[in-house]
């Protein structure tokens, strides 16, 4: 070998070694471009995110558009709802709509804590005694492999939890990075504290004071939300309209207060006879409105009466230690079905107008009774 061939075969070498440079400098930069590109998306979302005004949009943005911007196999997400607070705030925009797939609302917090052990994203392989319950009803729900759990948490508490899964065993692996995932659990924490306490101050305002229930304004609003679902979907929509009997003899007997025991005790009432979609309000004074989705005439006519007899029956225990009793007339109507096309303001005065008419029969006819509206 003379030292040209020296010459010829290092400089082979070199070509090769700067090839195989190249290359990793190429994969290098491809891996950049993706981190980048995934950086851009996730900002994109983090934007979306603290953007939302709802309850409801928060967790449609997490179960869905984050879902499809990084496509993941499964995602859900856990919320602690210790008082049914959030379940009250998403029932309120949902109507009929619901339940939303991949949502949980826990009444304790045991679930959290069993999966999460500190306040760390946790990246790792798919366990069945673990995690068999976190994907319930999900398409791909069989063939998760491998897993993130980030922890949702304010003041150091745990308030939930979210899940992503993956059929790609590798996706998740405990040795990954979690810097992207631990900054958006620490915004999604932030974001839903910010919209709870926001919905807060929306329930508040459509909340009565003394009673508890909402009020005439949310149902109106509501009313129109569950026009519009009835008519849609061809549901039945009956109203209830209730009134104390002689309520202005019990204030004048026993005093304004025990008249307010009274009537937040017979909102109570009422509230505890209803479904989770159903509606009560306080619709001023002493006067109550129910809204019943998907419930036919019969039906409704039997709530109505179970509702009349419930309060008919109970005896209600002033602060004074005296024992009275109270009645409601109840008049019933339900959203006509054949006057399709009016518009839903229109059909909701209709409807609140003919169970105020179908009351004042049963006040008429001798009060305590319920009367179904023939208009
Ligand atoms: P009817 O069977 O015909 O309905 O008789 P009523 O006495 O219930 O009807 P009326 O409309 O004459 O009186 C309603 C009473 O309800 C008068 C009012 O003082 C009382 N009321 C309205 N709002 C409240 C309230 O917030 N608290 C109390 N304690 N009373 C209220
Ligand atoms: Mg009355
Ligand atoms: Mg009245």
């Amino acid at each position: 070998m003379d030292s040209s061939d020296l010459h010829q075969q290092s400089h082979a070498e070199i070509q090769a070694e700067n090839l195989a440079l190249r290359q990793q400098l190429e994969a290098i930069l491809r891996e950049a471009r993706n981190n980048e590109l995934k950086i851009r998306r996730f900002e994109q979302l983090e934007h979306k995110l603290i953007a939302t005004r709802s309850l409801l949009d928060l967790v449609r943005l997490l179960l869905g558009d984050y879902k499809s911007a990084f496509g993941i196999d499964c995602v859900a997400l856990s919320l602690l709802d210790r008082d049914h607070e959030a379940s009250r705030m998403l029932d309120a925009e949902l109507g009929a709509d619901g339940p939303i797939q991949g949502l949980h609302l826990l009444q304790s917090d045991a679930p959290l804590l069993a999966l999460h052990a500190d306040l760390k994203p946790w990246l790792g392989p798919f366990k069945a005694s673990a995690h068999a319950e976190l994907f319930r009803g999900q398409a791909r729900a069989a063939d998760v492999a491998s897993l993130a759990l980030l922890p949702l948490s304010r003041h150091g508490e745990l308030i939930g939890s979210l899940h992503f899964g993956s059929v790609d065993e590798q996706r998740y692996e405990a040795q990954a990075g979690t810097a992207l995932l631990e900054r958006l659990a620490a915004i999604v924490s932030v974001c839903l504290d910010s919209t709870l306490n926001q919905e807060r101050l929306k329930l508040a305002g459509l909340t009565d004071a003394l009673t508890g229930v909402h009020n005439r304004r949310y149902f109106e609003h509501r009313c129109l939300i569950e026009i519009a679902q009835a008519r849609r979907y061809r549901h039945d929509l009956a109203c209830l309209f209730l009134d104390l009997d002689r309520f202005k003899a019990i204030n004048d007997r026993y005093g304004h207060p025990a008249g307010d025991a009274v009537l937040r005790a017979v909102g109570h009432n009422i509230q505890t006879q209803l479904r989770a979609g159903d509606t009560i309000a306080r619709f001023g004074g002493e006067e109550f409105v129910v809204l019943l989705p998907q419930a036919p005439a019969l039906h409704a006519r039997e709530i109505a009466e179970r509702i009349r007899a419930g309060i008919a029956a109970r005896p209600f225990s002033l602060p004074s230690g005296e024992v009275i009793t109270a009645s409601v007339s109840v008049g019933l109507a339900m959203l006509p079905t054949e006057r399709i096309q009016t518009e839903a303001q229109e059909l909701a005065d209709q409807l609140v107008k003919s169970a105020d008419q179908a009351l004042y029969q049963a006040k008429a006819e001798g009060r305590n009774r319920v009367v179904f509206s023939s208009s």
